[in-house]
């Protein structure tokens, strides 16, 4: 009798576990699919980061049961976490891989960034508002993300030291290419950036690098995000 009960609290606590570590592993997985898989993205690697990269761990406690739904949400600040779909179609786009090293300008939540982080080798990644910087920064040691590097500073500037990389996407709309950024890629390497108005639609553009003195620019889609600001807040 004894053995039963104990069997059956083991069975209890494993599945309690189970569940409250990962209570939204079925949200994640339709996400992939639906709004994913199902809008073309077919890069088996960014499909794998996007269904182990927890969402909810980085939206607003009060926000975790939106997190997996079809749109950007509020993350402070006046900032926003991008549409899930978006994340995938940017990192798709950027064409990295394990040895590869990504510099992400607009670290927000640190969601783009973790997602970066299962695929390729390193991502550095650049946040102007302070506490979002140093709240990210913390998720990712929380998350035994070892390979993101986090620096508050205006990304328009890239991150020079830690150049070149092999890809470069920014997470805010800037109302021209930066030229720094475009100097810090590597030449044949590839930037994803939202091009355009703040708070207009924007075009999202691919940059390739062919030569220190030549780009091709592809529009990919029209986007909507958040400023890229220039005057370091806090
Ligand atoms: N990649 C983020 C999305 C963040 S929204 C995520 O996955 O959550 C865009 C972010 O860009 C905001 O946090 C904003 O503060 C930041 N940002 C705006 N201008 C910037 C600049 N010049 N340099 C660095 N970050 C900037």
């Amino acid at each position: 009798m004894k053995r039963i009960v104990l069997t059956f609290l083991l069975f209890a606590f494993l599945f309690l576990s189970i569940n409250s570590t990962d209570q939204f592993q079925k949200e994640r997985h339709s996400m992939v699919k639906y709004q994913i898989e199902n809008r073309g993205i077919r890069d088996k690697k960014v499909l794998d980061a996007m269904k182990t990269i927890k969402r909810h761990l980085f939206v607003p406690d009060e926000l975790k049961y939106y997190a997996y739904d079809d749109r950007p949400l509020p993350i402070g600040y006046g900032q926003t976490i991008s549409q899930p779909y978006i994340v995938a179609l940017m990192t798709e786009l950027l064409n990295v891989n394990k040895e590869s090293s990504v510099l992400e300008i607009g670290t927000g939540s640190g969601y783009q960034a973790a997602i970066l982080s299962e695929i390729v080798k390193e991502v550095y990644t650049v946040e102007i508002i302070k506490e979002l910087s140093i709240k990210a920064e913390e998720k990712f040691k929380t998350l035994k993300l070892n390979n993101i590097h986090s620096l508050h500073a205006d990304g328009y500037y890239g991150w020079e030291e830690k150049s070149p990389f092999d890809a470069v996407i920014v997470t805010c709309a800037a109302g021209f290419v930066p030229p720094p950024l475009i100097k810090q890629l590597k030449i044949g390497g590839v930037m994803a950036i939202p091009v355009g108005q703040p708070f207009r639609v924007q075009n999202l553009f691919l940059i390739k690098k062919i030569s220190e003195e030549k780009i091709e620019t592809e529009v990919v889609t029209e986007v909507i995000f958040v400023p890229l600001v220039r005057n370091e807040s806090k």
